[in-house]
């Protein structure tokens, strides 16, 4: 690992054990160089027939296809970077829907990342176009996704798949709720029925 300085004094950083993590610090002041995560975003955009993806036009991940997320710039709340990312990467307007989930990705020798995903749906009348970064944007059935750039993106995939489902369950819950008499019995029902006598 190259050298680092201290941004105080410029003295070449020493290791030191802090709070027990060996960290690199001044050997003559406090300065501490803290290794915190950088923070990314990624977003499931839900469009009729799957979810859109990108296929990289640059490292790393070239010619792998990803969903449109980046990095938070430090003044841009985690959404509006989102959103931003959408519109550089498939050139289109989204609306947030929900907050998906929140992953880290450990990493050593660089910053590890904490992603947080969001679930979108395009804005009225937006058209999907690759952005300066995709070789192309494309829609892909769940059932049927391509080869991902970074594991992290298939598992926020993975959480949307879960979450669907678990959607879909709540939703049959609440319709066979909402109507108890339009249902046939099940057949265990209707096997521990007593008989009709008349
Ligand atoms: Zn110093």
């Amino acid at each position: 690992m190259p050298p680092h300085y201290c941004v105080r004094c410029g003295s070449v950083l020493e290791p030191r054990v802090i709070e027990g993590r060996e960290l690199e610090a001044c050997p003559n002041d406090d300065f501490v160089l803290w290794r915190d995560p950088k923070v990314a975003s990624a977003v499931v955009v839900e469009v009729d027939g799957g979810v859109v993806l990108g296929r990289r036009a640059i490292e790393p991940g070239y010619g792998l296809w990803c969903l449109p997320g980046g990095f938070v710039n430090d003044d841009e709340h985690p959404a509006d970077a989102a959103m931003r990312e959408c519109t550089e990467e498939i050139s289109a307007a989204v609306e947030l829907t929900s907050l998906l989930c929140v992953y880290h990705v450990p990493k050593r020798g660089a910053h590890s990342m904490v992603g947080i995903a969001y679930r979108a749906r395009l804005a009225d009348g937006a058209q999907l176009r690759a952005g300066a970064e995709m070789l192309e944007v494309r829609i892909f059935p769940l059932d049927s996704l391509p080869p991902l750039a970074f594991p992290s993106h298939r598992q926020v995939l993975d959480e949307f798949l879960r979450s669907q489902a678990s959607e879909e369950a709540a939703s049959r819950r609440r319709a066979a709720a909402a109507a108890p008499h339009g249902r046939p019995p099940s057949p265990a029902r209707a096997q521990s029925r007593p008989p009709h006598r008349r």
